[in-house]
């Protein structure tokens, strides 16, 4: 079945008390026993599982072509319980380019749980060899990496990584399942922030993994969850499986508009450099052509006059709101070292776009008003 069925279908049952099409959202705390004292549906306690998460978890499943998911409260909880789910001791080898608050988990975190990790450049597969150790366990994958747009080759990365012994975690939030499914190229397990794309409208925060195979990783997984507490609502949980009906369209809409935005802007004066893997330039290219099945509505540009220019021009943008976040159906700019506050690591001349739904000619003409001097 292609993906934009899928994801129509996917767990879209039919409620079979009342016929209705929509799922019904349930907003019980606990559940009932008979009796004889046994349940009688297939919960017991909200914590532990809710009908609408395990709807969600059976929806986005299929979607990453894995045997199971597990829903949590934000994209940051999903990395987390991953993270917490290995033993004191273990070594984790993260990504230079990624999401700011990974690089927060490995400085400030894994040390107070007990865990080693070494941060190198996941673009080059001879630094992640170099990296390994036979105290690995893990192998934090990005890819296109935040906010740089890096690409890394997630076969030969996994391919590593599963010589020296160690798991491998993706985070698929930029390129969604609609784009790029990692656990088919060998991922162990695959991380969304489904707050972005999967939710869709920049109303719901929520996260996921979703395992290759149902093991023992997704039982230490779901056992943090529970005891821990990083679960998700059942609301949220709900949006987000509203959501992932109309993601392989919007994605596939905005991909198409970032490509014609990205193109637009390769070659304008006021810009040193497009980060954006569809463009025959990037230095992974043709890695994403091989991995992706189109390049996602995610960009960088570095503004030629440097940091006082690149805020001018996110300033003058009229119709990308200036807001953090992403995957959404509004276009947002954001100046990243700007959010990422203190400890960021964002070139300072760095502006970053989520690409929306909106026309792309308008998108393309409000970005050459705002960057003309
Ligand atoms: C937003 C984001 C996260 C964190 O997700 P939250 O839902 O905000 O906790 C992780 N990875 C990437 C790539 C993200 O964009």
């Amino acid at each position: 079945m292609r993906f934009a069925t899928l994801a129509v279908h996917a767990a879209h049952d039919i409620d079979p008390t009342t016929g209705a099409i929509a799922p019904p959202l349930h907003l019980s705390t606990t559940y009932a026993r008979d009796a004889e004292l046994r349940l009688v549906g297939e919960h017991q306690y909200i914590r532990e599982g809710n009908p609408t998460q395990s709807q969600l978890e059976r929806a986005l499943a299929p979607l990453e072509s894995g045997e199971a998911a597990l829903v949590l409260s934000s994209g940051m909880a999903a990395a987390a319980a991953v993270l917490q789910s290995l033993e004191p001791g273990a070594h984790v080898v993260l990504p230079d380019d990624a999401y700011y608050h990974m690089r927060a988990i490995a400085h400030d975190f894994l040390p107070r749980w007990g865990m080693r990790a070494s941060i190198v450049d996941m673009a080059d597969l001879g630094a992640l060899r170099a990296a390994l150790t036979p105290q690995t366990r893990l192998v934090w994958l990005e890819s296109p990496s935040n906010p740089l747009l890096k690409v890394v080759d997630l076969v030969g990365a996994i391919a590593a990584a599963r010589a020296a012994g160690a798991l491998t975690a993706v985070d698929n939030t930029f390129a969604t399942p609609a784009l790029q499914r990692p656990l088919e190229l060998g991922a162990d397990v695959v991380l969304h922030s489904t707050t972005k794309y999967l939710g869709g409208h920049s109303d719901v925060q929520g996260g996921a993994l979703v395992f290759r195979r149902r093991d023992g990783l997704t039982e230490r997984v779901a056992e943090v969850r529970q005891v821990l507490g990083g679960v998700s609502s059942p609301f949220n949980s709900w949006l987000v499986l509203r959501g992932i009906r109309t993601l392989a369209c919007r994605v596939e809409a905005q991909s198409r508009s970032a490509l014609a935005v990205a193109r637009a802007l390769e070659s304008h004066p006021a810009i040193a450099a497009v980060h954006y893997p569809g463009l025959e330039g990037h230095p992974n290219h043709e890695v994403a052509r091989r991995q992706m099945s189109a390049f996602g509505a995610m960009m960088s540009l570095r503004i030629q006059d440097g940091e006082a220019a690149a805020k001018r021009a996110v300033g003058r943008l009229r119709l990308f709101t200036r807001a953090t976040s992403l995957g959404g159906v509004e276009s947002l700019v954001e100046h990243r070292r700007t959010s990422e506050g203190a400890h960021g690591t964002a070139p300072p001349e760095l502006i970053r776009l989520s690409i929306g739904l909106e026309h792309p000619d308008d998108l393309i003409a409000d970005l050459e008003q705002a960057l003309s001097v």
